[in-house]
């Protein structure tokens, strides 16, 4: 069902829902941005309407909504162990089509490939999604490109224009929080159909590409700061850390905390391994498992194309342009093969 809010009554439904959920949506922080003066918007838990921020872009993705940065799963002593307790309340997100896609590349990692995760389970049980609509594109966005400009698995959809918010209802437990609006048939959420950004996968892009020598000149322009993968949306890996109380490391606790594949020591292994050394050759791993070992696995690209990581580099480095250079770089391998 369709409905036509006003802010204050959209406030009203914001209020509601934060009796049973805890309400996540993308925030200004002030100053909190790249430069002394310059605010971020980023995911934050959020107690108004007033403070989701619908015209801009965040940052920072909601992943941390389903996986925290730093993640307790159990205590331990000598002799017992105990697990994490879950979150107190459960989680509505709003968040835009590219990352409802994104969540769909989480739950495969997590949930469908291999043995299911039980934590990354236990907070998706309790996770809801509204949709943002997005009215145009902003300019680092590729959504289109990698088919992930529209989604349908949210459990209502929000388009706010002109200081009114139009609402797609999907989520017929959800219906209540609307009464404060005028019923419309169907509101559907604005959808993108094109972006200023494109992308180009070429069709026969197979491993060999590895071999290319684009991958030599981010040996010196990345600085394996790792914020690409910070801001990803689809971006999975952690590392484990035992956090011992006492000297004698009898009691303490076990954490989960994102790591990132750009990173020094990511690769490191026991017996003083450690592979891809080299920034260039991360670069490598990181683009081929986006848009190419992950959709040979699984059907689609792992990168849903919004665009994070070519906002948050410091070093300018953009990973779209990084993927329309993969049909020369194929061409580069095949004639050094004749
Ligand atoms: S690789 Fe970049 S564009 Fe793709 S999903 Fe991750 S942050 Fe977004
Ligand atoms: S954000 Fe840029 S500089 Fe930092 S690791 Fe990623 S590509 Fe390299």
């Amino acid at each position: 069902m369709g409905y036509k809010l006003t802010p204050e009554a959209f406030d009203g439904v914001i209020n509601s829902l934060k009796e049973r959920y805890r309400v996540f949506a993308p925030k200004r922080y002030e100053l909190g941005g790249h430069f002394s003066d310059t605010d971020v918007i980023r995911y934050g838990e959020i107690s108004s309407a007033k403070e989701i921020v619908f015209c801009e872009k965040s940052a920072q993705s909601f992943k941390e909504a389903l996986l925290p940065i730093t993640q307790v799963l159990f205590y331990f002593t000598e002799k017992e162990m105990k697990e994490s307790d879950p979150e107190q309340k459960d989680v509505l997100v709003f968040l835009r089509s590219c990352d409802l896609n994104a969540v769909k590349r989480l739950d495969t990692i997590y949930l469908r490939n291999g043995e299911e995760d039980y934590y990354y389970k236990r907070a998706r049980e309790r996770i809801r999604f509204a949709l943002i609509g997005c009215p145009e594109a902003f300019e680092s966005c590729f959504c289109v490109d990698m088919n992930t400009n529209r989604a349908d698995n949210y459990d209502f959809g929000v388009t706010e224009k002109d200081g009114v918010y139009f609402v797609d209802c999907k989520a017929e437990d959800f219906e209540y929080l609307f009464s404060a609006g005028t019923r419309e048939a169907q509101i559907p959420p604005l959808f993108v159909s094109q972006t200023q950004t494109r992308v180009y996968i070429p069709e026969e892009l197979d491993a060999g590409v590895a071999k290319a020598s684009m991958w030599d000149e981010y040996d010196g322009r990345c600085i394996n700061c790792g914020r690409c993968n910070f801001s990803c949306p689809t971006c999975t890996c952690y590392t484990m850390q035992d956090i011992f109380y006492q000297e004698n490391g009898r009691a303490g606790e076990r954490r989960r905390v994102w790591a990132s594949c750009m990173v020094d020591g990511f690769s490191d292994v026991a017996g003083g391994g450690s592979y891809r050394q080299k920034n260039g050759a991360r670069m490598r791993f990181k683009t081929l498992h986006k848009v190419f070992d992950y959709r040979a696995r699984f059907g689609e690209n792992m990168c849903v194309g919004c665009g994070r990581c070519d906002d948050v580099c410091p070093e300018y480095i953009s990973f779209s342009r990084i993927i329309n250079r993969l049909g020369e770089a194929m061409e580069e391998v095949r004639n050094a093969d004749k």
